[in-house]
């Protein structure tokens, strides 16, 4: 199932994505949130073109990233690989959904896109053991983890560089039925392929880290764990449209806009 959130210059809803007969997209408008189920079908249906996506989840809670998860990717930083996930936090405040402007912070020089499969988890949970990690996942999501790199290298830590508001892209919405082995993961800006790498790069995979992350935080309901990066980071800048595809689950474009 795939679960979007949208709104018709209303509330925001619910809905299951399909397609019609006609192979027009649709949203079927759900009562009741996924995160805290039992959801239902109303009946009501939305043409995809009628509606704007959210973010399908704004996290109550947090953000989790993982540096350095694609061994290709930590080397063009001139990084060594961790021993074991590296983990950092996003605030909730970054995130943004599809169409919605990643603004440049007035500190940053060289702001970079991210592409990443992003987790989104669907039960509170701590201390979950690999072969549990299916249990408490909602779902899966494109994310972009935006970064300025240059504020990462120079605070040290990276809650700056990683935590400005609209840093968080996340969308089109959740996939829920979803072997995330072997995605293929990409990012273009304009019309150039930057990245495009698969998930079976990954050093640590989804069961590992959302484990992993679990050991050290408790996991809520709507958290999102970022899975990392493959190889071909680069600077973005206004006037950018930034896409980010997972095979499986669809495509998460951004336009980027200099802070007015
Ligand atoms: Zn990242």
């Amino acid at each position: 199932m795939r679960i979007a959130r949208f709104t018709t210059d209303e509330e925001p809803r619910f809905a299951a994505v399909g397609e019609e007969q006609t192979g027009e997209t649709v949203l079927a408008v759900l009562e009741g949130d996924p995160l805290y189920r039992p959801i239902r079908l109303t009946g009501e249906k939305v043409a995809l073109v009628d509606a704007r996506l959210l973010a399908p989840v704004l996290p109550r809670s947090k953000v989790v990233g993982v540096g350095r998860n694609y061994a290709e990717h930590a080397a063009e930083l001139g990084n060594e690989i961790p021993a074991e996930p590296l983990l950092f936090l996003k605030p909730n405040t970054s995130v943004i959904g599809p169409g919605e402007p990643v603004v440049l912070p007035t500190q940053s020089q060289s702001v970079h896109h991210e592409a990443e499969l992003a987790v989104v988890i669907g039960r509170v949970c701590r201390d979950v053991p690999r072969a549990r990690v299916a249990e408490v996942v909602l779902g899966y999501t494109c994310g972009n983890d935006v970064t300025a790199r240059d504020l990462q290298e120079r605070d040290g830590q990276w809650a700056r560089a990683k935590g400005f508001d609209s840093f968080c892209p996340l969308g089109p919405w959740i996939e829920t039925d979803l072997d995330t082995a072997d995605l293929a993961v990409t990012c273009t800006v304009g019309d150039e392929l930057r990245q495009s790498g698969r998930t079976s790069q990954m050093i640590h995979d989804v069961a590992a880290l959302v484990s992993y992350a679990s050991e050290a935080f408790t996991l809520l309901p709507g958290d999102v764990i970022l899975t990392g990066t493959p190889s071909g980071v680069g600077p973005i800048v206004a006037g950018d449209e930034v896409t980010v595809t997972v095979e499986g689950i669809g495509a998460l474009t951004n336009r980027v806009v200099a802070s007015s």
